[in-house]
Parts: structure tokens; sequence; C-alpha cells
């Protein structure tokens, strides 16, 4: 699960949308009435989901991040683990994988020589900007002043910039004739030096370490978008800031120097949903989306994060799932709408995995009937002194029939205290928003959430295995089995609230 972004709007708006409606008809489970159900949910055993979650949470999968080979190799075992089981690829093209386009930037990959030696990121320089990648060899530099041109004055007079790297001082001159006290951006001064033709800016700061710690952060992680072909594309030329010791040791003979300069920032990564499909019977059109997202946070200092129960727990969840159901089939009791087994990737930055499905979808989306979520259900928050507990949240939002199959599959089945506190809209969590069904409930598809809440080992390398309690484990994927196997065989689509 995601760490809490501010979403109080967007619980606003919600609020009017979706008020429980009042007159509640009562509904009886239509399929879960003989014992067929029962065979394949005892399938399900906290021995298999401790199998897999001892492998995809151990120290060889890196943590899982996205985009990273930690999650490559989740995905390959997760796609051999459907392969195994017999579910068919759930992707386009034949394929187990969705893949997406993940724009990552590493942000130290900027090399700088002069004079045929090297400089060092941060001890000798540092950079500003959405710099884009260039390679310059053996340029020359020239001086000019502050960078500054205005009516009447210009640091430029009588240097030609043409085709080189200016070297400038930070601020403005004391005592100067300046007028506009704009000068102090760099971007003003990195505009002018362009348009005299510069094609990179080196400056001498005053007080270089404060400017170079506050930019060390930013250099030492590298970050992540989701591809996005509209955004802003970096465009600025190389801007490098150096101190006065540096220009002392590299720069005397200013004019007989020679510098080159590489930026190799940007990187074009990929990430990838892992899909597995079984095809329904008589009502085949029709959809049923069991998600958990596989990926999670990398490296905490050096430390791997496991996420066993974040969302480790989920992604064997699904697993096991696919198997029962592929269980079924395999014994003419397959399911009459089909189901979609997807574990995404991309979660942990800004649930990405399911965006990109609902932007992509390989079933059409009016015909996705639900969507189960299942986002850490592995182990017990301060909140409860048992086990036997599950918040669920959402499953009223979209379908009150949704809300009453869980109940009595709860009632008749499980036996788990339900607790609704995260569903309450204005509860500060904000739970609703920060896990992979929102980007199917946005698209009006029925969700449920399933969660056993937060610990104190949540986002940190201490989300082991060995804290995972897998009797909680397997009692919560069986009773997402029973509301799967319910939606999936009744006669009737799930109805959507106010609509008859
Ligand atoms: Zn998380």
């Amino acid at each position: 699960m995601r760490y809490l972004i501010i979403l109080l709007l967007c619980a606003f708006i919600s609020c009017t949308l979706t008020k429980r409606t009042s007159k509640v008809i009562d509904l009886k489970l239509e399929v879960l009435t003989d014992s067929i159900a029962d065979i394949y949910a005892s399938s399900i055993i906290k021995k298999d989901l401790n199998k897999d979650l001892s492998i995809l949470a151990s120290d060889e999968y890196e943590g899982r991040e996205t985009a990273r080979p930690g999650q490559k190799k989740a995905a390959k075992y997760i796609l051999e683990r459907f392969k195994e089981i017999g579910v068919s690829p759930g992707a386009e093209n034949g394929s187990f994988l969705q893949t997406f386009t993940v724009d990552a930037k590493n942000a130290s990959n900027v090399f700088i020589e002069c004079n045929r030696e090297k400089w060092h990121i941060i001890k000798d320089f540092y950079y500003i900007g959405n710099l884009k990648d260039v390679e310059h060899k053996n340029i020359e530099l020239v001086y000019v002043g502050h960078g500054i041109e205005e009516d009447g004055y210009s640091d430029y007079k009588g240097k030609d910039a043409n085709g080189k790297i200016v070297v400038i001082n930070d601020g403005v001159p004391e005592k100067s004739k300046i007028k506009h006290s704009d000068w102090s951006s760099w971007r003003k001064k990195v505009e002018l030096a362009e348009s005299k033709g510069a094609i990179g800016v080196v400056t001498i700061k005053q007080n270089y370490l404060e400017g170079a710690e506050r930019i060390q952060g930013f250099m030492e992680n590298p970050n992540m978008q989701m591809h996005n072909p509209g955004r802003r594309k970096a465009d600025l030329i190389p801007n490098i800031y150096i101190s006065d010791s540096t220009a002392k040791t590299f720069l005397l003979k200013i004019n007989e120097s020679k510098i080159s300069v590489k930026v190799d920032i940007e990187e074009e990564l990929t990430s990838d949903n892992v899909l597995g499909y079984i095809e329904g019977t008589d009502l085949k059109e029709e959809l049923v989306i069991i998600t958990a997202h596989y990926d999670h946070l990398g490296y905490d200092n050096g430390e791997v994060c496991n996420g066993a129960d974040d969302d480790g727990s989920g992604t064997v969840a699904v697993i096991e799932l696919a198997e029962a159901f592929q269980k079924a089939k395999n014994d003419g009791n397959g399911p009459r709408r089909s189901i979609l087994f997807m574990t995404v990737s991309g979660e942990e930055k800004g649930l990405w995995g399911s965006k990109y499905y609902s932007e992509n979808p390989v079933y059409a989306l009016e015909k996705s009937v639900v969507n189960l979520n299942i986002d850490m259900i592995g182990r017990r928050d301060d909140k409860h002194e048992h086990d036997n507990y599950i918040y669920i949240i959402g499953a009223d939002r979209i379908s009150m029939d949704l809300h009453l199959i869980n109940e009595k599959v709860n009632e008749r089945y499980i036996k788990f205290e339900l607790d609704y506190t995260y569903n309450d809209q204005s509860d500060p969590n904000q739970f609703y928003y920060r896990s992979d069904h929102y980007n199917f409930a946005k698209n009006g598809i029925p969700v449920i959430f399933y969660f056993s809440g937060v610990h104190k080992d949540y986002h940190k390398p201490t989300d082991d295995v060995d804290k995972i309690n897998f009797d909680k484990v397997q009692k919560t994927t069986r009773m997402v089995f029973y509301t799967a196997w319910e939606i999936a065989n009744r006669d009737q689509r799930l109805r959507i609230n106010g609509i008859k």
C-alpha cells in the first residue's frame, strides 16, 4: 500500500456522489448453496502461501522495486507459477505480461573533464535544473563576468560565446549599476548565455557547500515517473556550479582550457503487470478481476525492504486463487464469468500498474463486473487484540449487492469480525484512494479492498516473512475465493447503486 497523499478534495467530491442508498433490498447467495465451492476453497492452504511468499519476499528479489531487476525477477516467478497452474496468458498477443514504460532519471550521471582532469560530482561541481542529455567534447571556455546584459551594460561586450561554455560569477557585482534585480535568477543568466550561442554555463558559486548539500539528496536518489508523452521535456543546457577553489585549481588559465561535458540522466525503463486468465463458460464476456501489487520499495539505505506483508501477502493470495479456480475448471466446474488474476507493479510509486491497465484495458471495462483487491493481509495492527478481523473498504460504495455478498460469505464461511473503520469516508487515512482498486472504482467498477491494517514494520526493511500470520492469509484468501465464486457464477451481474 502506498504512502498517504492528501486527497481530501477527492474525498469531499466522492462524499457527494456515493451516499449509501437507504432502502436496501436483501440479497441471497445464489450459488453458494452446495458444497462444490468448498472443495476448491479448501485447496487454498497456508503451506503453499508460505512457500511462494518465502521466495518472493527473500533478499534475492531485492525488494521488488518497479522497473528494477528485483521486480523483473518477481514478474518471472509469478508468470512461471501461472504457467504451472495452467491459467491462460491474460495480456495481449498471448503474453502474461502487460508492459509499460517508466521514465527514470539517474541524476548522478553528469561527467565533466577539464584539461583531462576529472571533476567529481558534489565534491567539485553540482548542477541545477532539468538538464537534457548532451555530450560535448573539448569545448573552449570564456569568462564573462557575472553573465549579465541590460540597457547600456554587457558582460558579453567584446566576448565571443558562440559554441563555447561560459564561466560566470554568481549573483550581481557589488556596487554595480545593474538596475534589474532579477539577475539573481540563474534561469535568466542561462537564457542570456544561450542567446549568445553558449552551449553550457559554469557558475562560480559563493557558499558552494550549502548549495551542493541541498542538491546531494536529489543526486543520490534516482527518481521515476510513469511515462507521460505530454510531460515537459528536459531542455536545459549544462548548468554547472563550482566552488572558488575548483575554479582556482582547474581554471587558472581559462582561455587555454578545454572542457568536456557529458549529461546522461534520462533512462527509459519498463515495468510489468502479470496477467493470468480463466475464460468463463456461458457468461465469458463478463469479467471478475482479482488484483494485488507485487512491487515494493527496493532498498532502504542498503537494506532490502522485503515487503512480505506489503504486498507479498496479496500476491501469493492471487496465485493461490488462480490455482483454486483453475482446479475447478479442470474438473468441469469452471466459472461462468471469466476471471483475470492480475498482479500489478508500480503501486508504491503511485498506483501505476493499475492506472496503466485501466487506461489500456485488455478486457472492456464496461464488462468488468468487480475488482477484488488484496493489499496487506498478513499482520495484526495495534487496534486489535486478536487476529480474527479484516478491514473491508469500498464494498458498499458502488454496489450494495457486493457489500451484501461479502457479508453473507463472511457469515457463512469465514466468521471474521468485519471492520468498517476505514470505509468511513471521513477517516483521515483515506485508504480508499491508496491501493489499486481505486483505479477500477473511479471507472465505476464495484470494488473491495481487503486489508489487515498497518503495523510497525510498514514500509521498513523489517516487513519479513517470519512475521506473517499464514492462518490469517489463508482465511482471507478463502474469503476472496467464495466472494469471487459467487460473483462469477450467479445469474445476475452485480447491480450498481442507483441503477436498476
Ligand atoms: Zn506499500
